[in-house]
Formats: structure tokens, C-alpha cells, sequence
């Protein structure tokens, strides 16, 4: 059974009312209990976990610590493309927006890459819009081969891609993979996803499956909060690292929290989360699922990021450019969405260091 079929039997309004109904004594519960089960969580993850947010963030930030000592790891995004096949309304690079298009060359990349070798990072996300035949493997395998010779570790957020093609990038130096669910409800996700593959909910939802079967050694999931009820797709992503823990234990794991940020044609937010929320939903996270590695993207701002460091975060882009070529060649056009701290990364560095954390530029040494 793939996740998809037990997506299908779980209740998104059963999880709702389960989530609503929970009260002060389930979230006292959920913590004194050594081990936090689904249904703690969602006790910690409910309205009435609201008054004990202190004392989620002082077990988050001591479970942190303990599993991660006192680092913080430094990563950077690396948009090779902004081209899309597919129409998701809240995006910049929708197929319908009339956006510049640009797919980075292999001197592109290589400039790209000594650009950004230069801030000192040493992992990388690359980052493309989804268009399978424009840039699809073969563009993917030339991209590494060159990414490869500049940073230890890399990691993918592309479109879904079949086992064997995860397995043939593994095979190629690929390290990690982010997915993102966007939302697990099934008719938001209709409302969203208008054109292209993305729609095929099933395709996306049976990726980290395919990735798990791969043997990717990191595999990375969120949803992207505001599209929906952000507690009820966060208790449906907790769901879905329950059921790939237990199956692809060899995999580690990460998770993300975007919020809906401003962009070209984009849309509100139906359900936005506050910054206290934001806070309560990673320490719930993190008092959850101790190991699991947890990012935090320059979509917020930096008051709020330099405050979530020290909570339950392990990983934190700086500096970010959503431009395919944005670090060789700023340019002013061609943005996926509007970032929120544009600190340089060594003032971001500073403020990690002053947070009483050491910046990790390198945690990963492959003998590949
Ligand atoms: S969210 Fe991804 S798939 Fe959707 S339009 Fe943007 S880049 Fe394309």
C-alpha cells in the first residue's frame, strides 16, 4: 500500500473535529507523556495547546539541542529555471504569467555556483519550475555534473519524478529531495492546481514513495500553509512521515512550513498562521519527531527567523535569490514569490552566532 491509499481512507473533517475538540487536559497530557503519539500531537497542534506555548518551546529547544547540539546548518537555494508546465495559482512562475523565462546553461550554472561558493555555502537546493521536457532529466544530469565539483551536498525541489529516474540521480551525486504536498485536501488541491502534471494529485502524493524505494538519503515534506486549515494538513504531513519512517527507514527526513508569500497573480491566504502559531507548530513538530531535521527559507522575516533558530530549526537558508541566475546577475524580474529577510549571509551568520549556536557551512562528507 502507498501512502496514497491510506491518504484515502484517513478523514480530512474526522481529523479537523479531532483537532477542535481537544482541550487543556489532552494537551497536559500530550505533555507529560514520554513518547508523543498522533493523537498527542494533535493535542499540541490544537487551539487549546495556545497557553502552554512556553513550555512546548523550552522542551523543543532542549530536544533540539540534545539531537543536534548547539549548530545551526546553512543552506542556499539555486534557481536553474522559472519555466512551468503547470498553472498553480499561487505562484509566480504559473504557466499563464507573463513572466521572462530562463533556463540557466552549463556557464550559467558554473557561474551561478562560484557566486554562491563564494558566501561559503556548501549545500545546495536547486530549484526549477516543473517542465518535463524542457528541463527534465537529461538537463538534470548535466546540471549535477557540474554542481557536483562546487558543493558536498545537493539537494533537488523539481517536479515529481519516477523511482528509476530518483534512482539514476542518486546514482549521479543527488542527495535529498523536497516534495512538498502543498495541501492534502483533495478538493483545495483541485481549486489550485488548475493545468499541467501537478494535478494529478496521486503523482505527487506517491513521490516521496518512489523516493523512499530510490533510496534518497533525504527526503523533504511540507504543505504550504494558507492554502488550507494549516493544522489539518500539518496533522496530515505528520501522517505521511509516520508511514514513510516506518518503510524507508534508511532515508532521514526534513520538514518545512511555508507560508503563502506575495507574487506575481497570486492568492490570499485562506487561513493564515500568526507567528505564535507558527511557533507552536514547530515545537509540536519537534516534541513529535525528535530526529527529524526541520528548514526554515527567507520567506520570513528576519526578527521572527533570528527568534525560531534557537526552537526547533536545523537548517536556515540566507541570501536567497528566486531568479534563475539572481546571484551571478541580479535582475529585477522573474521572482517566485517575495522573500522576507534579504540579510547577507554573513550578518545572518552574526545573528545565528549571537542566538549562541555555531553556523554549519559543511555537515556531510559523501565518498562518492
Ligand atoms: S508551484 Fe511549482 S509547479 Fe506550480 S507553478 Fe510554481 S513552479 Fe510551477
Amino acid at each position: 500500500m502507498s501512502f496514497y491509499e491510506q491518504w484515502q481512507q484517513a478523514s480530512w473533517e474526522d481529523t479537523q473535529l479531532a483537532l477542535y475538540s481537544k482541550t487543556a487536559a489532552d494537551v497536559e497530557k500530550a505533555l507529560r507523556a514520554e513518547v508523543i503519539d498522533h493523537n498527542d500531537f494533535l493535542a499540541l497542534l490544537s487551539p487549546a495547546a495556545a497557553p502552554y506555548l512556553e513550555t512546548m518551546a523550552v522542551k523543543s529547544h532542549h530536544l533540539t539541542r540534545q539531537r543536534f547540539g548547539n549548530t545551526l546548518s546553512l543552506f542556499i537555494p539555486l534557481y536553474l529555471s522559472n519555466l512551468c508546465a503547470n498553472e498553480c495559482d499561487y505562484c509566480g512562475f504559473s504557466m499563464s504569467n507573463r513572466v521572462r523565462r530562463k533556463i540557466l546553461s552549463e556557464d550559467e550554472i558554473r557561474r551561478e555556483c562560484e557566486a554562491i561558493k563564494s558566501k561559503g555555502y556548501d549545500t545546495i537546493l536547486l530549484v526549477t519550475g516543473e517542465h518535463e521536457t524542457k528541463v527534465g532529466m537529461e538537463y538534470f544530469k548535466m546540471a549535477l555534473a557540474v554542481i557536483r565539483q562546487y558543493f558536498s551536498y545537493v539537494m533537488f525541489e523539481v517536479q515529481p519524478l519516477s523511482a528509476p529516474e530518483y534512482a539514476q540521480l542518486n546514482e549521479a551525486g543527488l542527495n535529498g529531495v523536497m516534495v512538498y504536498q502543498e495541501t492534502y485536501h483533495a478538493r483545495t488541491y483541485a481549486r489550485h492546481h488548475l493545468r499541467g502534471k501537478k494535478a494529478d494529485i496521486r503523482w505527487r502524493l506517491e513521490a516521496p514513495d518512489r523516493l523512499g524505494a530510490a533510496g534518497m538519503d533525504k527526503i523533504g515534506l511540507g504543505s504550504l500553509i494558507g492554502l488550507a486549515d494549516w493544522r489539518v494538513d500539518s496533522a496530515f504531513t505528520a501522517l505521511h512521515l509516520d508511514y514513510l519512517r516506518t518503510r524507508y527507514w534508511r532515508s532521514r527526513y526534513s520538514l518545512s512550513f511555508p507560508r503563502l508569500r506575495p507574487c506575481t497573480g497570486g492568492v490570499d491566504p485562506v487561513m493564515p498562521i500568526s507567528d505564535k502559531e507558527l511557533v507552536q507548530l514547530i515545537c509540536a513538530y519537534r516534541l513529535r519527531f525528535h530526529e527529524v531535521e526541520m528548514s526554515l527559507s527567507t520567506r520570513e522575516q528576519a526578527t521572527m527567523r533570528d527568534g525560531l533558530f534557537s526552537l526547533g530549526v536545523t537548517a536556515v537558508s540566507a541570501e536567497s535569490s528566486t531568479q534563475p541566475g539572481g546571484y551571478s546577475q541580479p535582475a529585477d524580474a522573474l521572482e517566485q514569490f517575495a522573500i522576507d529577510d534579504t540579510r547577507a549571509t554573513p550578518e545572518v551568520a552574526a545573528a545565528i552566532r549571537r542566538g549562541g549556536l555555531q553556523p554549519v557551512w559543511r555537515d556531510w562528507l559523501s565518498g562518492w
